[in-house]
């Protein structure tokens, strides 16, 4: 394991704006942890009527304040309240990169040995911030190289929330864009770590981009991704129906549970009756299947025609066994341990063309980022594991065989590696 960088990369490193303390170096409640309510909740305690809160809310997320002192509409005798037991910080930039392509990683230093990595995608209209949930996974994935770390912690809610603040108040500024223009327009839940795995942190975090006082972000343009917990995705429908995007890799539960450990938990029956679940308050949503593209082990013709009844393709809207979906196939982005290899182009554009045909969108992901290892599944940033993931996951490797029906090397080792870490 590499130890964090102790020096930035050069030129790459800036730090956070304006991020203070509290008075006299005291421990003070960093006021990024909490949604509307939690700050509400917050000022009540401190004497103070909920309106203010929203007056505080908006200024550090709306103008991306950090000092109390240029609130100049809240009390002078708040403002010295709050100086006192409160600050607004961001984590410290370990690094930038900046990719030929626009796209732009920031690592995050969350103390403990711990980074994590924080991408900014723009593309013509939009700009979508793609952030981390926890230190590493504990899911672990064959494919992706924070499941190949192993875990270290959760990020709690300030710690989701400072790469949304860091990020579009920095980028306001270095874009110099209009006053009242949004840098990010979109924030996807797919850097490291299983958002619904840590969904105590992630909820109120949700809440922050959704909040009108804060981001004011649609609830179609908040996308949480998941590998599968099951349970989770009904209470998220129940608390925060944002966009649903399921990491599927797999037509069948014997390949699916070689690639996605978390299957043995939650098999594939399970994980489409929750998204068929999610989707029934909103008809007209549908849930995003993420598919990685592997070079003769999940992506064959029949694979593709697996996966069409799997979902009820062509199946009129009131069948039972439909889900509403689009697929988003990503090509795989190796990384030397994974021991797998990208499907060529033609398999991809011929696998999307078996689901066109069956009557689902079939899209394949651009990879953005990809010089400064920033695109799916290569952010790794750093992570003191708890888990021994690397000598787990290399004990079995993945086997790749051609046939249609291949089924990859289903690990015997019992339920390693589908540990989960909410309550
Ligand atoms: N843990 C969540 C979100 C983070 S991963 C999840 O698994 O959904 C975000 C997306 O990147 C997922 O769809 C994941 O399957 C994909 N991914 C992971 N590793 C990848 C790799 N090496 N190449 C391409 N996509 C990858
Ligand atoms: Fe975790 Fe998602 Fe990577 Fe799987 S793909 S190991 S769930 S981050």
């Amino acid at each position: 394991m590499n130890p964090l960088p102790t020096q930035p990369e050069a030129g790459a490193s800036r730090p956070v704006p304006g991020s203070v303390s509290g008075a006299a170096g005291l421990a003070s409640v960093n006021l990024l942890e909490f949604d509307l309510d939690g700050l509400a909740a917050f000022c009540e305690g401190l004497g103070e009527k909920r309106f203010r809160a929203t007056q505080l809310f908006r200024w550090i997320h709306k103008s991306g304040a950090a000092d109390f002192t240029q609130m100049t509409d809240l009390a002078r005798s708040l403002r010295d309240k709050l100086a006192g037991r409160a600050c607004i910080t961001a984590m410290p930039v370990l690094s930038e990169q900046a990719s030929s392509d626009g796209t732009i990683k920031w690592l995050f230093d969350v103390g403990g040995g711990n980074a994590v990595e924080t991408v900014f995608i723009p593309d013509d209209e939009r700009g979508t911030l793609c952030i981390s949930s926890q230190a590493g996974c504990a899911v672990g994935c064959r494919f992706c190289s924070t499941g190949h770390q192993g875990f270290s912690r959760n990020l709690i809610t300030g710690e989701i929330v400072a790469q949304l603040w860091f990020a579009e108040h920095h980028l306001r500024q270095r874009l110099n864009l209009p006053e009242g223009t949004r840098a990010i327009t979109n924030v996807v839940m797919m850097g490291m770590g299983e958002p619904l795995q840590n969904y105590n942190a992630l909820v109120p975090a949700l809440r922050v981009m959704l909040d009108d006082h804060g981001y004011g972000l649609s609830r179609r343009r908040v996308t949480v991704s998941t590998s599968g917990v099951v349970p989770m995705i009904d209470r998220l429908r129940a608390d925060c129906p944002v966009a649903l995007a399921v990491s599927l890799h797999a037509p069948t539960d014997a390949l699916r549970d070689d690639l996605v450990p978390l299957n043995r938990k939650y098999p594939l029956h399970e994980l489409l009756a929750a998204c068929r679940r999610y989707l029934e308050a909103a008809p007209r949503d549908f849930i995003t299947f993420e598919y990685c593209m592997l070079d003769g082990v999940n992506d064959s013709d029949e694979q593709a025609r697996d996966l069409l009844r799997l979902v009820g393709a062509g199946a009129s809207h009131n069948d039972p066994q439909r889900v509403s979906c689009k697929f988003n196939l990503i090509p795989f982005n190796p990384f030397p341990a994974s021991g797998l290899k990208r499907s060529p182009n033609e398999r991809v554009t011929a696998f999307a063309r078996v689901l066109q045909d069956g009557g689902l969108v079939a899209t394949v992901r651009k990879t953005r980022g990809d010089d400064i290892d920033a695109a799916c599944g290569q952010l790794a940033g750093e992570v003191q594991d708890r888990t021994h993931a690397h000598t787990r996951m290399t004990r079995a490797p993945v086997q790749v065989h051609r046939s249609g029906s291949a089924v990859a090397n289903t690990i015997k080792a019992g339920r390693a590696g589908a540990q989960e870490t909410h309550g």
